[in-house]
């Protein structure tokens, strides 16, 4: 298909999402020859701007190398923007003749991206189905989260989306799924004997999948606020990386086949329970610097009596053959000591020791960002003279392994999936309902019952709380690791 016309429509062109990921993604993909040749870029917003406008306000976000000006430049002819209204279908029809001019030859595929706000949500699809559909080729269009904010409100979304497009037609970002070490989760689980068998309830205690950022919302709670830390992270991407670490072999690698074993999976996981989980919220740190010093509640756009939370951690089981009694611990929250995604296999102790309860726990740390990394934590004994154990590690680091390597961000590479028609890292629609199923009931239980979450400072690791879940849930800390950083 890659020698036909393409056009990428991205509407909601004069957006934050715009400027700051699409438009840099798209030059990307653009520079490195990856799109099809005669693709046509056309932005679409109410704003009345120009092309040049939209290239001022995307500058300080595009990485420009020396070398490629001249093809930037071409980037930028092959630009185009139209100015019109969400909700009016003429609009839209004259969008659709902007894109038929570019359209030549018998097959010509058009990309809708809606980086819309959900309130508009509606009205543009029902224009894009109605008046922009390609009539000689493929019409594909990419949502964006919040798919909805419960289970009543997403499977509104998804069987209004299901009246207009085929699913086929759909890709839900979760631009988790777009991660290298995310990716890289059924290669590790799948081409390896030595996981394959140990994979299980027999050898593994517990799984932790962890979320981390260093910063609040800094002024920008609003939209947080009524979402919470749980919807914008822990029902979507923590739960996306438990389906592909929990799931059972795909039957190939057929996106359906491996979509159908991750809902699979989810569909044994019950809704979480009160007593399962543990929310936070961040108070500012007296000794901080600038931001550090103020709490969520003291964001001015955040409501002053709110219970939002910012943190949240929550243990999942999921009743099958495979997994039953083992704790999945989802955690993430704002505000903390560092920024970090990893997930944290912990295999039981050895049995029958010998070695009067020195030998600490294998670990298999898979480090999504920052650093890329997979290492397991082992037993070895300490060089030398003595029979001492000491606690080492294999350790694949990307940075020291694959030098040469250029890690593509996760926008490139979901994007360029769309224009190849690869849905294996996008979000199937009972994939969402059964994500909203497990989450629903404790999200109104909370919001219900007004349940106050722990205060946890600004720079921490979190609420000490969390800690002690993570022991009652079998994951161990001993703080006894010790890491020394390879010198080349
Ligand atoms: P945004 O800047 O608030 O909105 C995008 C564009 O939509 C605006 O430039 C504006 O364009 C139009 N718009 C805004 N509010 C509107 C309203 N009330 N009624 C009609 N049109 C309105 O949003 P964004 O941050 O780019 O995000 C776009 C979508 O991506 C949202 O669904 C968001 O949830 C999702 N998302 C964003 C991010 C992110 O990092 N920003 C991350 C994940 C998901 P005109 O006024 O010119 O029409
Ligand atoms: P660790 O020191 O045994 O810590 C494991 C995790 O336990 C920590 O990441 C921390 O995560 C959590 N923790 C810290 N204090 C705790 C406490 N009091 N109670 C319960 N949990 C606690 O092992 P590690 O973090 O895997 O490795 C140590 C350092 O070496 C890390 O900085 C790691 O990045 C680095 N390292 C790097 C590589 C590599 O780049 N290839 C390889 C090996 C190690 P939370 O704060 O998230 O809870």
């Amino acid at each position: 298909d890659f020698q036909y016309p393409h056009t990428f429509i991205l509407l909601g062109a004069s957006g934050d999402l715009a400027k700051k990921k699409i438009y840099p993604t798209i030059w990307y993909l653009y520079r490195d020859n990856l799109l099809p040749e005669k693709t046509k870029f056309i932005g679409y917003a109410r704003t009345k701007q120009s092309v040049t406008d939209i290239r001022e306000k995307c500058k300080k976000y595009i990485k420009l190398l020396p070398g490629d000006e001249e093809k930037f430049e071409k980037f930028w002819q092959s630009n185009d923007y139209f100015s019109g209204t969400y909700d009016k279908r003429v609009d839209f029809e004259m969008l659709n003749q902007l894109i038929t001019k570019f359209e030549k030859g018998p097959v010509a595929n058009r990309i809708f991206y809606l980086a819309v706000p959900p309130t508009v949500f509606e009205d543009v699809t029902v224009n894009i189905r109605n008046a922009c559909v390609s009539i000689k080729g493929f019409t594909r269009v990419i949502i964006e989260k919040p798919f909805g904010r419960d289970d009543i409100s997403s499977s509104k979304l998804s069987n209004h989306l299901a009246g207009l497009f085929k699913e086929e037609q759909m890709y839900r970002i979760d631009h988790y799924l777009g991660k290298e070490m995310v990716q890289n989760l059924m290669t590790i689980r799948f081409a390896n004997q030595i996981f394959c068998p140990s994979w299980n309830r027999e050898n593994i205690a517990s799984v932790l999948i962890s979320f981390k950022e260093p910063f609040g919302t800094e002024g920008r709670g609003g939209y947080f606020d009524d979402f919470g830390i749980i919807r914008d992270v822990m029902q979507n991407h923590l739960l996306q990386i438990l389906s592909l670490v929990a799931m059972e072999k795909p039957v190939s690698l057929n996106p359906n086949d491996i979509r159908d074993e991750k809902v699979k999976v989810l569909r044994h996981i019950r809704p979480i329970k009160q007593e399962d989980i543990l929310i936070g919220q961040y108070v500012g740190n007296p000794d901080g610097q600038g931001d550090e010093k103020l709490g969520y509640l003291d964001d001015p756009t955040v409501p002053k009596d709110s219970v939002t939370p910012t943190y949240a951690l929550a243990t999942l089981f999921i009743n099958n053959a495979r997994w039953q009694g083992v704790p999945f611990i989802l955690r993430c929250g704002k505000a903390l000591n560092e920024r970090k995604a990893e997930v944290r296999v912990q295999y039981k102790d050895a049995p029958g020791d010998i070695f009067n309860g020195h030998a600490k726990r294998n670990e298999l740390v898979i480090r999504v960002q920052p650093g890329e990394a997979l290492y397991l934590k082992l037993m070895s004994k300490s060089p030398g003279m003595t029979f001492d154990l000491v606690e080492t590690e294999l350790d694949l680091t990307y940075s020291m392994r694959y030098r040469e390597a250029d890690v593509p961000d996760a926008y490139e590479r979901l994007i360029l999936d769309v224009f190849m028609g690869t849905q294996m890292h996008f979000v199937r629609s009972d994939e969402l309902t059964e994500a909203w199923r497990i989450f629903t009931p404790i999200l109104k239980e909370l919001e219900e019952q007004h349940v106050k979450p722990v205060p946890y400072r600004y720079g921490s690791r979190g609420p000490l709380e969390a800690d002690m879940k993570l022991g009652e849930n079998d994951f161990k800390y001993s703080g006894s690791y010790k890491w020394k950083k390879p010198v080349c």
